[in-house]
Protein backbone atom coordinates (compact mmCIF):
# COMPACT_ATOMS: atom_id res chain seq x y z
CA UNK A 1 0.00 0.00 0.00
CA UNK A 2 1.31 3.51 -0.99
CA UNK A 3 2.16 5.17 2.10
CA UNK A 4 1.83 9.24 3.17
CA UNK A 5 4.17 11.39 3.61
CA UNK A 6 2.88 15.31 3.95
CA UNK A 7 0.91 16.06 1.40
CA UNK A 8 2.18 13.60 -1.11
CA UNK A 9 2.00 9.82 -1.73
CA UNK A 10 5.43 8.43 -1.07
CA UNK A 11 4.96 5.75 -3.91
CA UNK A 12 8.88 4.02 -3.33
CA UNK A 13 7.80 2.44 0.27
CA UNK A 14 5.58 0.09 -1.68
CA UNK A 15 8.81 -1.01 -3.44
CA UNK A 16 11.04 -0.82 -0.59
CA UNK A 17 10.46 -4.79 0.46
CA UNK A 18 7.73 -3.63 3.47
CA UNK A 19 6.52 -6.66 4.86
CA UNK A 20 3.14 -7.67 6.85
CA UNK A 21 3.40 -6.42 10.27
CA UNK A 22 4.64 -9.37 12.93
CA UNK A 23 1.67 -11.05 14.66
CA UNK A 24 0.84 -9.98 18.17
CA UNK A 25 3.28 -10.83 20.22
CA UNK A 26 1.68 -13.32 22.69
CA UNK A 27 0.41 -15.02 19.45
CA UNK A 28 4.11 -15.93 18.01
CA UNK A 29 5.18 -18.66 20.06
CA UNK A 30 2.00 -20.59 19.67
CA UNK A 31 1.90 -23.19 16.78
CA UNK A 32 -1.71 -24.34 15.38
CA UNK A 33 -3.28 -27.66 15.86
CA UNK A 34 -3.00 -29.51 13.49
CA UNK A 35 -3.48 -33.23 12.76
CA UNK A 36 -1.52 -34.41 9.74
CA UNK A 37 -4.35 -34.50 6.43
CA UNK A 38 -2.54 -36.97 4.04
CA UNK A 39 -4.27 -39.28 1.68
CA UNK A 40 -4.04 -42.93 3.43
CA UNK A 41 -6.10 -45.91 2.94
CA UNK A 42 -6.75 -46.05 6.47
CA UNK A 43 -7.71 -42.66 8.33
CA UNK A 44 -7.79 -43.20 12.50
CA UNK A 45 -5.99 -40.39 13.53
CA UNK A 46 -9.05 -37.11 14.31
CA UNK A 47 -12.15 -39.59 16.02
CA UNK A 48 -14.93 -38.45 13.10
CA UNK A 49 -17.02 -41.34 12.66
CA UNK A 50 -16.46 -44.17 10.42
CA UNK A 51 -19.77 -44.11 8.55
CA UNK A 52 -21.32 -41.86 6.65
CA UNK A 53 -24.75 -40.47 7.96
CA UNK A 54 -27.88 -42.51 7.18
CA UNK A 55 -29.17 -41.88 3.20
CA UNK A 56 -32.51 -41.03 4.33
CA UNK A 57 -30.61 -38.16 5.70
CA UNK A 58 -28.79 -36.81 2.87
CA UNK A 59 -31.98 -37.23 0.86
CA UNK A 60 -33.91 -35.07 3.20
CA UNK A 61 -31.37 -32.50 3.62
CA UNK A 62 -31.19 -32.49 -0.39
CA UNK A 63 -34.49 -31.42 -0.78
CA UNK A 64 -34.67 -29.36 2.32
CA UNK A 65 -31.77 -27.18 0.63
CA UNK A 66 -33.80 -26.19 -2.81
CA UNK A 67 -36.37 -24.32 -0.26
CA UNK A 68 -33.82 -22.28 1.06
CA UNK A 69 -33.65 -18.93 -0.13
CA UNK A 70 -29.86 -18.25 -0.46
CA UNK A 71 -30.04 -14.86 -1.50
CA UNK A 72 -31.09 -13.78 2.34
CA UNK A 73 -29.09 -14.17 5.66
CA UNK A 74 -29.86 -17.04 8.09
CA UNK A 75 -32.32 -17.22 10.50
CA UNK A 76 -29.67 -15.06 13.24
CA UNK A 77 -30.61 -17.09 16.30
CA UNK A 78 -31.44 -20.87 14.72
CA UNK A 79 -34.74 -20.53 16.30
CA UNK A 80 -36.10 -24.38 15.30
CA UNK A 81 -32.51 -25.74 15.04
CA UNK A 82 -32.15 -24.67 19.32
CA UNK A 83 -35.68 -25.50 19.38
CA UNK A 84 -35.28 -29.18 18.07
CA UNK A 85 -31.98 -29.73 20.55
CA UNK A 86 -33.76 -27.98 23.32
CA UNK A 87 -36.47 -30.89 22.65
CA UNK A 88 -33.87 -33.11 22.46
CA UNK A 89 -32.32 -32.70 26.04
CA UNK A 90 -35.03 -31.64 27.67
CA UNK A 91 -33.95 -28.26 28.44
CA UNK A 92 -35.25 -24.57 27.14
CA UNK A 93 -34.11 -23.29 23.58
CA UNK A 94 -32.87 -19.87 25.48
CA UNK A 95 -30.30 -22.82 27.34
CA UNK A 96 -28.99 -23.52 23.54
CA UNK A 97 -26.27 -21.63 21.97
CA UNK A 98 -24.89 -23.52 18.63
CA UNK A 99 -21.94 -22.26 16.85
CA UNK A 100 -19.52 -23.80 13.77
CA UNK A 101 -18.07 -26.88 15.43
CA UNK A 102 -17.52 -27.49 18.75
CA UNK A 103 -14.55 -25.49 18.94
CA UNK A 104 -16.27 -22.14 17.75
CA UNK A 105 -18.51 -22.61 20.77
CA UNK A 106 -15.39 -22.94 23.17
CA UNK A 107 -14.09 -19.43 21.41
CA UNK A 108 -16.90 -18.12 22.16
CA UNK A 109 -17.39 -19.00 25.38
CA UNK A 110 -13.38 -17.88 26.29
CA UNK A 111 -14.35 -14.41 24.10
CA UNK A 112 -16.99 -13.96 26.59
CA UNK A 113 -15.88 -14.87 29.69
CA UNK A 114 -11.94 -14.90 28.95
CA UNK A 115 -9.10 -11.96 28.46
CA UNK A 116 -5.78 -11.33 29.96
CA UNK A 117 -7.47 -10.16 32.81
CA UNK A 118 -8.78 -13.37 34.19
CA UNK A 119 -7.50 -17.39 33.83
CA UNK A 120 -8.93 -20.55 32.75
CA UNK A 121 -7.78 -23.57 34.56
CA UNK A 122 -7.70 -27.16 33.05
CA UNK A 123 -5.91 -30.90 33.73
CA UNK A 124 -3.33 -31.89 31.48
CA UNK A 125 -3.03 -34.31 28.99
CA UNK A 126 -6.53 -33.05 27.69
CA UNK A 127 -7.85 -31.38 24.43
CA UNK A 128 -5.01 -29.27 23.38
CA UNK A 129 -7.37 -27.13 22.19
CA UNK A 130 -8.48 -25.63 24.96
CA UNK A 131 -5.55 -24.01 26.28
CA UNK A 132 -4.77 -23.33 22.60
CA UNK A 133 -7.85 -21.36 21.80
CA UNK A 134 -7.44 -19.74 25.19
CA UNK A 135 -4.08 -18.14 24.77
CA UNK A 136 -5.64 -16.93 21.34
CA UNK A 137 -8.15 -14.87 23.21
CA UNK A 138 -5.20 -13.61 24.90
CA UNK A 139 -6.44 -15.64 28.53
CA UNK A 140 -3.84 -16.82 30.94
CA UNK A 141 -4.33 -20.89 31.21
CA UNK A 142 -3.80 -22.58 34.62
CA UNK A 143 -2.41 -26.05 33.89
CA UNK A 144 -2.85 -28.63 36.15
CA UNK A 145 -1.63 -32.24 36.20
CA UNK A 146 -3.54 -35.77 35.98
CA UNK A 147 -2.71 -38.68 38.37
CA UNK A 148 -0.39 -41.42 36.06
CA UNK A 149 -3.61 -43.16 35.06
CA UNK A 150 -5.18 -39.90 33.70
CA UNK A 151 -7.96 -39.64 36.77
CA UNK A 152 -8.76 -35.96 38.10
CA UNK A 153 -6.97 -35.55 41.14
CA UNK A 154 -9.26 -33.59 43.33
CA UNK A 155 -6.29 -32.20 45.44
CA UNK A 156 -4.91 -31.00 42.55
CA UNK A 157 -8.06 -29.52 41.21
CA UNK A 158 -8.63 -27.17 44.78
CA UNK A 159 -4.79 -26.20 44.72
CA UNK A 160 -5.20 -25.01 41.25
CA UNK A 161 -8.35 -23.54 41.22
CA UNK A 162 -7.38 -21.76 44.48
CA UNK A 163 -4.06 -20.41 42.86
CA UNK A 164 -5.47 -19.50 39.60
CA UNK A 165 -9.24 -18.21 40.56
CA UNK A 166 -10.21 -19.39 37.25
CA UNK A 167 -13.28 -17.78 35.36
CA UNK A 168 -13.74 -21.48 33.69
CA UNK A 169 -12.49 -24.12 34.47
CA UNK A 170 -12.50 -26.78 31.79
CA UNK A 171 -13.14 -30.55 31.67
CA UNK A 172 -13.12 -33.05 28.84
CA UNK A 173 -15.36 -36.20 29.41
CA UNK A 174 -15.03 -38.77 28.12
CA UNK A 175 -11.53 -36.89 27.76
CA UNK A 176 -9.36 -36.47 24.60
CA UNK A 177 -7.29 -38.60 24.30
CA UNK A 178 -6.87 -40.28 27.25
CA UNK A 179 -10.45 -41.85 26.84
CA UNK A 180 -12.17 -41.91 30.42
CA UNK A 181 -15.37 -40.26 31.16
CA UNK A 182 -15.37 -38.31 34.65
CA UNK A 183 -17.81 -40.11 36.89
CA UNK A 184 -21.11 -37.75 37.81
CA UNK A 185 -19.39 -37.49 41.46
CA UNK A 186 -16.46 -35.95 40.34
CA UNK A 187 -18.03 -33.69 37.84
CA UNK A 188 -20.08 -32.67 41.03
CA UNK A 189 -16.67 -32.03 43.29
CA UNK A 190 -15.06 -29.83 40.54
CA UNK A 191 -18.15 -27.95 40.51
CA UNK A 192 -18.43 -26.89 43.96
CA UNK A 193 -14.68 -26.48 43.78
CA UNK A 194 -14.92 -23.90 40.87
CA UNK A 195 -14.94 -20.60 41.26
CA UNK A 196 -16.56 -19.92 38.21
CA UNK A 197 -18.26 -21.63 34.97
CA UNK A 198 -17.37 -25.63 34.54
CA UNK A 199 -17.10 -26.49 30.97
CA UNK A 200 -17.54 -30.22 30.42
CA UNK A 201 -16.54 -30.61 27.02
CA UNK A 202 -18.46 -33.53 25.85
CA UNK A 203 -17.39 -33.62 22.11
CA UNK A 204 -17.48 -37.79 22.66
CA UNK A 205 -20.86 -37.96 25.49
CA UNK A 206 -22.94 -40.00 23.19
CA UNK A 207 -19.73 -42.96 24.31
CA UNK A 208 -20.09 -41.89 27.97
CA UNK A 209 -22.07 -44.22 30.93
CA UNK A 210 -23.47 -40.41 31.73
CA UNK A 211 -23.63 -37.11 30.98
CA UNK A 212 -22.95 -33.49 33.03
CA UNK A 213 -26.72 -31.98 30.92
CA UNK A 214 -28.19 -34.02 33.87
CA UNK A 215 -26.94 -31.48 35.99
CA UNK A 216 -27.70 -28.56 34.02
CA UNK A 217 -31.37 -30.12 33.62
CA UNK A 218 -31.27 -30.25 37.73
CA UNK A 219 -31.65 -26.71 37.78
CA UNK A 220 -30.41 -24.90 41.01
CA UNK A 221 -27.84 -22.19 41.44
CA UNK A 222 -24.44 -24.54 41.35
CA UNK A 223 -26.17 -25.74 37.40
CA UNK A 224 -26.27 -22.57 36.62
CA UNK A 225 -22.23 -22.20 36.01
CA UNK A 226 -22.51 -25.68 34.38
CA UNK A 227 -22.18 -25.31 30.54
CA UNK A 228 -22.07 -28.66 28.66
CA UNK A 229 -20.58 -28.32 24.99
CA UNK A 230 -21.60 -31.37 22.26
CA UNK A 231 -20.77 -31.74 19.05
CA UNK A 232 -22.57 -33.04 15.65
CA UNK A 233 -18.54 -34.20 14.32
CA UNK A 234 -18.61 -37.57 16.25
CA UNK A 235 -21.62 -39.66 16.83
CA UNK A 236 -23.59 -38.19 14.48
CA UNK A 237 -21.15 -38.63 11.64
CA UNK A 238 -21.40 -35.11 10.41
CA UNK A 239 -17.35 -33.33 10.42
CA UNK A 240 -18.03 -32.06 7.13
CA UNK A 241 -21.07 -29.86 8.43
CA UNK A 242 -19.06 -27.77 11.51
CA UNK A 243 -22.08 -27.66 13.95
CA UNK A 244 -21.81 -28.11 17.40
CA UNK A 245 -23.59 -26.14 20.38
CA UNK A 246 -23.58 -26.35 24.41
CA UNK A 247 -26.26 -26.23 26.84
CA UNK A 248 -26.11 -24.25 29.92
CA UNK A 249 -28.25 -21.69 31.54
CA UNK A 250 -29.63 -18.89 29.39
CA UNK A 251 -27.20 -16.06 30.62
CA UNK A 252 -24.50 -18.29 29.44
CA UNK A 253 -25.74 -18.59 26.31
CA UNK A 254 -26.53 -14.46 25.97
CA UNK A 255 -22.99 -14.08 26.76
CA UNK A 256 -22.01 -16.16 23.84
CA UNK A 257 -24.56 -14.60 21.62
CA UNK A 258 -22.79 -11.17 22.47
CA UNK A 259 -19.36 -12.34 20.96
CA UNK A 260 -21.12 -14.65 18.04
CA UNK A 261 -20.96 -12.38 14.54
CA UNK A 262 -24.29 -11.73 12.79
CA UNK A 263 -25.76 -14.67 10.81
CA UNK A 264 -23.11 -17.27 11.73
CA UNK A 265 -24.72 -20.37 11.62
CA UNK A 266 -25.84 -20.95 7.60
CA UNK A 267 -29.01 -22.18 6.19
CA UNK A 268 -27.97 -25.67 5.38
CA UNK A 269 -26.00 -26.17 8.74
CA UNK A 270 -29.12 -25.09 10.33
CA UNK A 271 -31.25 -27.70 8.18
CA UNK A 272 -28.74 -30.21 8.34
CA UNK A 273 -28.80 -30.26 12.05
CA UNK A 274 -32.27 -30.17 12.68
CA UNK A 275 -32.35 -33.43 10.11
CA UNK A 276 -30.21 -34.67 12.00
CA UNK A 277 -31.93 -35.02 15.15
CA UNK A 278 -34.59 -37.15 13.32
CA UNK A 279 -32.24 -40.05 12.94
CA UNK A 280 -31.26 -40.64 16.68
CA UNK A 281 -31.93 -44.00 16.47
CA UNK A 282 -29.70 -44.68 13.44
CA UNK A 283 -27.08 -42.59 15.41
CA UNK A 284 -27.27 -44.63 18.68
CA UNK A 285 -26.96 -47.94 16.26
CA UNK A 286 -23.40 -46.29 15.20
CA UNK A 287 -22.35 -45.60 18.92
CA UNK A 288 -23.41 -49.43 19.54
CA UNK A 289 -21.12 -51.12 16.68
CA UNK A 290 -18.08 -48.30 17.21
CA UNK A 291 -18.71 -49.19 21.20
CA UNK A 292 -17.96 -53.02 20.14
CA UNK A 293 -15.20 -52.38 17.93
CA UNK A 294 -13.63 -50.13 20.42
CA UNK A 295 -14.04 -53.61 22.55
CA UNK A 296 -12.31 -55.49 19.99
CA UNK A 297 -9.31 -53.36 19.60
CA UNK A 298 -8.83 -53.27 23.45
CA UNK A 299 -9.07 -56.84 23.60
CA UNK A 300 -6.49 -56.93 20.79
CA UNK A 301 -3.78 -54.84 22.24
CA UNK A 302 -3.68 -56.57 25.79
CA UNK A 303 -1.74 -59.27 23.64
CA UNK A 304 1.11 -56.46 22.36
CA UNK A 305 3.13 -54.90 24.02
CA UNK A 306 1.71 -51.78 24.64
CA UNK A 307 0.41 -49.86 27.47
CA UNK A 308 -3.17 -48.57 27.07
CA UNK A 309 -6.03 -47.22 29.16
CA UNK A 310 -9.71 -47.74 29.14
CA UNK A 311 -12.04 -45.39 26.96
CA UNK A 312 -15.01 -44.41 27.19
CA UNK A 313 -14.77 -42.81 24.23
CA UNK A 314 -14.32 -43.57 20.15
CA UNK A 315 -11.02 -43.57 20.65
CA UNK A 316 -7.48 -45.91 22.45
CA UNK A 317 -4.47 -44.19 23.56
CA UNK A 318 -1.76 -46.43 23.52
CA UNK A 319 1.78 -46.65 24.17
CA UNK A 320 4.00 -49.24 22.90
CA UNK A 321 6.82 -50.47 25.08
CA UNK A 322 8.96 -51.66 23.19
CA UNK A 323 9.62 -49.20 20.20
CA UNK A 324 9.48 -45.34 19.94
CA UNK A 325 6.03 -44.29 19.21
CA UNK A 326 7.27 -41.54 16.00
CA UNK A 327 8.69 -45.07 14.57
CA UNK A 328 5.60 -47.21 14.88
CA UNK A 329 3.39 -44.14 13.92
CA UNK A 330 5.82 -43.80 10.77
CA UNK A 331 5.14 -48.03 10.39
CA UNK A 332 1.70 -47.35 10.24
CA UNK A 333 1.71 -44.59 7.76
CA UNK A 334 4.04 -46.86 5.86
CA UNK A 335 1.30 -49.46 6.02
CA UNK A 336 -1.05 -46.65 5.07
CA UNK A 337 -2.50 -46.07 8.50
CA UNK A 338 -2.88 -43.11 9.87
CA UNK A 339 -3.12 -42.39 13.83
CA UNK A 340 -2.38 -39.49 16.21
CA UNK A 341 0.80 -39.00 17.36
CA UNK A 342 0.66 -37.60 20.80
CA UNK A 343 4.27 -38.06 22.17
CA UNK A 344 4.82 -34.45 22.66
CA UNK A 345 1.96 -33.27 23.98
CA UNK A 346 1.97 -32.67 27.68
CA UNK A 347 2.00 -35.38 29.99
CA UNK A 348 1.82 -37.97 27.13
CA UNK A 349 5.48 -39.27 26.09
CA UNK A 350 5.28 -42.40 23.95
CA UNK A 351 1.91 -42.24 23.13
CA UNK A 352 -0.35 -42.46 20.53
CA UNK A 353 -4.29 -42.63 19.63
CA UNK A 354 -6.43 -44.56 17.61
CA UNK A 355 -9.63 -43.37 16.36
CA UNK A 356 -12.17 -46.74 16.36
CA UNK A 357 -12.92 -47.44 12.21
CA UNK A 358 -14.73 -49.58 10.56
CA UNK A 359 -14.13 -53.40 11.86
CA UNK A 360 -12.06 -54.05 8.75
CA UNK A 361 -9.90 -50.69 8.76
CA UNK A 362 -9.43 -51.74 12.79
CA UNK A 363 -7.77 -55.50 11.35
CA UNK A 364 -5.25 -53.36 9.12
CA UNK A 365 -4.42 -51.05 12.13
CA UNK A 366 -3.73 -54.23 14.38
CA UNK A 367 -2.04 -56.07 11.72
CA UNK A 368 0.23 -52.82 10.76
CA UNK A 369 0.72 -52.08 14.69
CA UNK A 370 1.60 -56.32 15.34
CA UNK A 371 4.17 -56.13 12.61
CA UNK A 372 5.40 -52.94 13.50
CA UNK A 373 6.07 -54.45 17.00
CA UNK A 374 7.36 -57.66 16.55
N1 LIG B 1 -13.84 -31.15 22.02
C1 LIG B 1 -13.14 -32.29 22.02
C2 LIG B 1 -12.84 -32.95 23.33
C3 LIG B 1 -12.70 -32.83 20.82
O1 LIG B 1 -11.98 -33.95 20.82
C4 LIG B 1 -13.02 -32.19 19.61
C5 LIG B 1 -12.58 -32.74 18.26
N2 LIG B 1 -11.29 -33.07 18.14
C6 LIG B 1 -13.73 -31.00 19.67
C7 LIG B 1 -14.14 -30.51 20.90
C8 LIG B 1 -14.02 -30.18 18.45
O2 LIG B 1 -14.94 -30.74 17.64
P1 LIG B 1 -15.71 -29.91 16.54
O3 LIG B 1 -15.14 -28.54 16.47
O4 LIG B 1 -15.52 -30.69 15.30
O5 LIG B 1 -17.14 -29.89 17.00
Amino acid sequence: MAALSGDRIDRDATIGGRTPPPVRPDLAALTGYHSAQVDVAVRLNTNESPMPPPAAWLDALTRGLSDIDFNRYPDREAHSLRQALADSHGVRPEQVFCANGSNEVLQSLLLAYGGAERSVALFEPTYTLHGHIARITGTPVAAGHRTDDFRLDLDEVRRVVADADPVITFLASPNNPTGRAEPPEVVEAVLDLAPGLLVVDEAYGQFAPSSALDLVRAGGPDAERVAVVRTFSKTWSMAGVRLGYLVAAPEVVEACELVALPYHLDSAKQLAGILALQFVDEMEARVSTLKEERGKIAAALTDLPVETWPSDANFILFRPRSKDARAVWSDLLEASVLVRDCSEWPGLAGCLRVTVGLAGENDRFLAALTESLQ
